[in-house]
């Protein structure tokens, strides 16, 4: 069902925008390689073929490794984790 991808869809993107990265070197707000550990459910629906459709995905946990600046390659305290909505105040 189109309806339950989209609500998984949104589930992932509600969860990694919570936060973003700013590079204290360079000022790179958009470009980062991120190293990840994700936790998740989700519901495996396989067709009488074997083909597999992932649904309804949710994170149960995320913990983020790793954050290396696309840009200058700055990485560990160089890079300053910032709440979405709370950069303006
Ligand atoms: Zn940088």
């Amino acid at each position: 069902m189109p309806e339950a991808r989209a609500g998984a869809l949104a589930t992932l993107r509600g969860v990694t925008s919570g936060t973003r990265y700013r590079c204290r070197g360079c000022g790179n707000l958009t470009r980062f390689d991120v190293v990840a550990t994700r936790r998740t459910r989700a519901f495996h629906h396989y067709s009488v073929g074997g083909e597999l459709e992932v649904e309804d995905e949710t994170v149960l946990d995320e913990q983020v490794e790793a954050v290396e600046c696309r840009w200058c390659g700055a990485s560990g305290d160089a890079i300053e984790t910032v709440v979405v909505g709370a950069e303006a105040g």
